[in-house]
């Protein structure tokens, strides 16, 4: 292995130009609608992580024309109250999309807002309603992640149907999801874990390998078969040779001389979770028009 210097043969699969073919479709459907699609953004607490995400969150809605609507509660807020703010967005005709920012202040049981929520208006798809829907093939409302990197596949020409794919990582929010949606387009699907042994000869067989785990660089050019597509979903923070604090995915750089093609961390599928959430106010909000007409 090298420093990561290594000459790259792997095609880049950039996130942001994905993202923005994505956002200018989500603002060309938004422009059709009677009024803008309107977000509302619930958070508890200061979390850095989550104030960060909120903010960019709200500001993408705003600059591709939706209404957004951020609640900063504090971090006291019982669950009563947060369900009781939930309870009356879901009621509100202006709202379309509800999206409570995880995690949740240990006081609040984050499976009792998540099922409170209209699964109509949401957005991150995590009700079990959506849940179940994705599982059985009619998927409305998916997790933005997951359904971000099918989006990404897509824009970049990237084939599924018929081959191998494997999922290091089995969360609610990325390696579940993501089975059901290369299952329902085709793939044959392996989902891998903490307690997969061989972790290499299962991610060997891929021809489309996704790592979603939080572990920096586990995925080696040796657990690669040549001429894969590698989706690097991991983002952790470490600690270069500089000192400095720098964020690097769950793939190790080499993998870019093994593999057909790779996403960049930063830069790869980060910019398209924010992209889809947008997507999916406006799906919400196209569906909730057609409910009404
Ligand atoms: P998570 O809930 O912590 O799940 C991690 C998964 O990895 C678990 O299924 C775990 O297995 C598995 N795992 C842990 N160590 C492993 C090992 N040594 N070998 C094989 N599998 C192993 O993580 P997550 O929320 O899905 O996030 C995963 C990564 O993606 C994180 O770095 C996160 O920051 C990043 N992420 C990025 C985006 C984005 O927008 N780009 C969005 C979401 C998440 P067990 O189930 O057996 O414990």
């Amino acid at each position: 292995m090298t420093d990561g210097s290594s000459v790259s043969s792997a095609r880049p699969l950039p996130g942001p130009p994905a993202a923005a073919a994505l956002l200018a479709d989500a603002a060309a459907r938004a422009a059709r609608l009677d009024s803008p699609p309107h977000l509302s953004i619930v958070r508890l607490g200061e979390d850095p992580a989550s104030v960060s995400y909120v903010r960019g969150k709200d500001r993408k809605a705003r600059e591709v024309g939706l209404q957004s609507t951020v609640y900063a509660l504090p971090e006291t807020t019982s669950q009563a109250e947060l369900l009781a703010l939930v309870v009356r967005l879901n009621a509100d005709p202006t709202v379309n999309g509800i999206l409570v920012q995880l995690p949740l202040p240990a006081h609040v049981s984050e499976q009792a807002v998540l099922h409170a929520i209209d699964p109509r208006k949401d957005v991150d798809g995590f009700h079990p309603v959506n849940v179940g829907e994705l599982w059985a093939g009619r998927p409305v409302l998916a997790p933005c992640t997951p359904a971000g990197i099918m989006y990404m596949l897509g824009h970049y020409g990237i084939e599924v149907a018929g081959r191998r794919a494997v999922i290091v990582g089995r969360s609610h929010i990325v390696g579940r999801p993501l089975a059901a949606m290369l299952l329902n387009v085709h793939a044959t699907v392996t989902v891998a874990h903490s307690r997969t042994p061989d972790l290499g000869a299962v991610t060997r067989e891929a021809d489309l390998l996704f790592a979603a785990v939080g572990r920096a660089h586990l995925i080696t050019p040796d657990m690669v078969k040549p001429g894969a597509t590698v989706i690097d979903v991991g983002i952790n923070r470490v600690v270069g040779a500089d000192g400095k604090g720098h964020l690097t995915g769950d793939v190790h750089p080499d993998v870019a001389a093994v593999a057909g093609a790779l996403t960049p961390v930063p830069g790869g599928v980060g910019p398209l979770t924010i992209a889809q959430l947008l997507a999916n106010t406006v799906t919400a909000a196209e569906m909730q028009s057609a409910a009404c007409a």
